[in-house]
Formats: C-alpha cells, structure tokens, sequence
C-alpha cells in the first residue's frame, strides 16, 4: 500500500470506512474488521456485519492490519542525525564516537531532533517521551513545535558539589516554563539523569515541580554497586568528569539500591523509568524483586523498556537474568517500549516501538498479541500522562489509525514479522491524546446511521 502522508489523510469533516483483514489494539483483535470515523475519530470498530453498510464519503481497503498509532516512552531524539553506530571496537569507543557526534550547535540539534520527529512519524509513532540534553532547550522547543504529542524531559546533571547548581537549574526552568510552549498533549518535564550522576536533592527538586518525571534507573550493575556502597567504575568516571564528587573524592551515597532509593524520593510521582535491567542484585534476598515490582505498582511508576537497545549495549550481562518485563506486567507495572537513541538501532529511517515488538515477539511467542500492542501504545500513554483511549479503537478521539500491511493469511502475527512500514490513514493528532479532549469530540460525534 502507499504510504499516506499523515496530514492528507480524509477530510476533517468526511466520513471514512476501513476494512482491513484484522484490528488490534491494546482490548481487542478483530478479524475481519470494519473501522468506521468521522471528523478524524472513532465512531465504531468491529466486523464488518456489525458495523453493516453505513453512508461515507470514502471507502478504504486495509490488505493487512489496522492499529491505533503509537507511543515511544523513551528517546534521544538530538541523537538521530548520528545514525546507527555499530559497537564492534567496544563500548568504550562507541561511547565516543556518541559523545564526539552529538550536536552542540542549535542548527545542529533542531536538525537531529526535526529528523527523529520524522523518523517517529514513519514509524507510525504519534506520541514520544524525549530527553532533551541540552540546556538551551533547543531540543525540547523542536518538539513542542512538532506534530507529536507526549513530553520533552529536560535532562539535568548534578551529584557531590554540582548536586546544588542542578537543583538551583531545576527551580529556575520551573519559574519560566513559558520558554516553551506547551499545549494540550505536549508538556515539559523533568529528567534527573540516573542515580548515579545526580543526587537524591535532584531527585527531590525535579518530583516538587509537579511536572512529569523521568530518569534512567537500575541500568547497570555497576550503578547499583555506586549507590549502594559509593564506589567502583562510576565513582571513578566521576572523578575524571571533576567537580561531581566533593573535595576528598568520594560522594555519600544512600546505601539503597536504585529502586529503593527512587521509591523513597518525597514528593510520591508516576516517574517515568527507563530500562529497569537490573531490579536485584544475585546477592539479595529472593522476594527483593518480588517486593520492588510491587512498590513499584503502587507508585504508579511506569517502565520504559528498550529491548533493542539493551541487547545492542551488552543486557543481560553474562550469568544475569534477562529483562524481567514479564514479571514487571504480572505483578501490576506498565511496561511502556521505548527506541532509547539510533546509535543504539538498526532502523536508521524508523524511531519505533514496532521494531521494538518484531524484536520482543520470538522471546514471548506465547504472549498474547494484545499484550505487546497495549506496551506499544496504552502503556507508554499512561506513563506520559496522555489518553490512553486516544491510542485504541474505541469510540472517540484518536491519536492516529495506522495500516501495516500483513500476510493475510495471518495477520495479526504478520504485525510482528517482517519490516513493513505502517502508513497512516489518520493523525497524528496531538490534540486528540490529552486527557479530557474526548468529552468535547463525544458531542460531535455522530451514530451510525
Ligand atoms: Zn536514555
């Protein structure tokens, strides 16, 4: 099928039917399925005898599946101009070639962050969770200025004697916030980088703005060994950094593993967590993660899962136990997928969590294909704060309706096969994704005559 340019879709008043041989969303698969909208939303999606003959300005036949657009909770998007970095001189020197490459000029960054926009869009992506790095704000304002919905984490660095100057940047970008423009389904957060480069009075700063939160979390052993005993390589990397320790070289440290740690920052937020490799330590006793997934439910904290990214960088570590996404939905956590950055990815014209489901889907073959859709859009809704009904095929506002062409002999499971590029037959439509933008799309909505 050729691909539809996202904002030529149908007209905003029009009426369009879509039959296609299968729906997913995060409830339910249909097949065959009938997908009726108008003014760019969902009045109805269900067989095609249930749906019947209504009157529509246009037809359209989907030889494939249809889906609600997507959500990627955890990006780099100032990384994209770098392209896929292949990692076979070692992490080290890939590491380099990342830092070497970033943009530091703001033609450079609007440039890398306007090409992951595109990216995202091509790979059927209406929603994003973004880590701003530069403190220009830059990054963040090409995304407020973007087609996307979701928020643009503004990323701080602050640990020993620079954690006061990070905590003086946090309140002074929450006093002026009108730097950049947020609207409905786009808002500005907050990222203290990870545990072991800001201190726990970052954490605290970022969760009393009020605005949404996110960090990097349980990333590496050797992060847990710095919180939990102040030592080891990263003490040393911030040694070599200078200024991030205090004047004897040492950070105090809270004893805790990352997780606790987190779970302790006052005030309680839904943070938004990515990668989450690492919940336990071999060494720990045995309900430690058991406990820690169920601390984390109760927060409400979401977790961003990068599959591609963490088998790209070394995840599991030998000996280790692989992700543990799976526990993480039994025991009540929304696992949202995320791209983490395309130096990491092998999809240089693709930004997606549809790459990261076609990665996940041969390690969970017997996972229920809902499951992977609901990680692939609802999850990461939640986590950012939109309408999680925004990203189904239920009636009312939609964030977008893609179209993936599938072997239709097996259509759902073809969502996960090959390296088909969804087109959009509607959005993206950041409007559609904040929360209460239903209640004024439900009045104009029609029935089905
Ligand atoms: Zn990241």
């Amino acid at each position: 099928m050729k691909p539809l340019e996202p904002t030529d879709s149908i007209p905003a008043s029009g009426r369009l039917l879509v039959n296609a041989t299968a729906a997913i969303d995060a409830d339910r698969v249909v097949a065959p399925a009938t997908v009726l909208l108008e003014r760019g939303g969902i009045v109805a999606m269900d067989t095609p005898g249930a749906i019947g003959d209504p009157v529509v300005d246009r037809r359209l036949d989907v030889r494939g599946i249809v889906c609600p657009a997507m959500v990627n909770a955890h990006a780099h998007l100032d990384l994209t101009d770098l392209g896929p970095i292949p990692c076979d001189s070692g992490f080290d020197a890939w590491l380099g070639r990342v830092r070497e490459g970033r943009p530091v000029s703001a033609e450079a960054i609007t440039r890398a962050v306007q090409a992951g926009v595109r990216a995202s869009i091509a790979a059927g992506v209406a929603a994003i969770g973004d880590i701003s790095g530069d403190r220009g704000l830059v990054a963040a304002r090409t995304l407020a200025e973007s087609a996307l919905a979701g928020t643009a984490f503004v990323e701080f660095f602050g640990i020993g004697r620079r954690t006061d100057a990070a905590v003086a940047a946090i309140h002074r970008l929450d006093a002026d916030p009108d730097r950049i423009r947020e609207s409905p389904g786009f808002r500005l957060g907050i990222q203290p980088h990870a545990p072991y480069s800001c201190g726990p009075p970052v954490f605290v700063a970022a969760a009393e703005t009020g605005r949404p939160v996110s960090t990097h979390l349980a990333e590496t052993p050797e992060e847990i060994r710095f919180t939990t005993s102040g030592d080891g390589p990263l003490l040393e990397l911030l040694r070599r950094i200078g200024g991030m320790t205090d004047e004897a070289g040492a950070v105090p440290v809270s004893g805790r593993h990352p997780i606790d740690q987190l779970l302790e920052v006052a005030p309680r937020r839904p943070w938004l967590v990515a990668h989450l490799n690492y919940p336990a330590e071999p060494e720990e006793a045995e309900d430690s993660r058991r406990r820690r997934f169920e601390a984390l439910a109760d927060a409400g904290i979401t977790v961003a899962y990068c599959p591609r990214a963490a088998r790209f960088l070394g995840h599991p570590r030998p000996g280790r136990l692989g992700h543990p996404w799976r526990t993480l939905l039994e025991a009540g956590v929304e696992v949202a997928l995320g791209t983490d950055g395309m130096p990491c990815l092998d999809t240089p014209d693709r930004l997606g969590p549809l790459d990261e489901m076609r990665r996940l889907r041969p390690e969970a073959p017997d996972l229920d294909p809902r499951t992977l859709v609901r990680m692939a859009t609802t999850a990461g809704a939640r986590g950012l704060g939109l309408d999680p009904g925004a990203f189904m095929l239920s009636p009312g506002p939609v964030a977008g309706l893609l179209a993936i062409e599938t072997d239709p002999a097996r259509p759902v499971e073809g969502l996960f096969e090959g390296t088909a590029t969804p087109s959009w037959i509607v959005g993206p439509d950041r409007n559609a994704t904040a929360i209460g933008s239903g209640d004024v799309a439900d009045a104009h909505r029609g029935r089905i005559p």
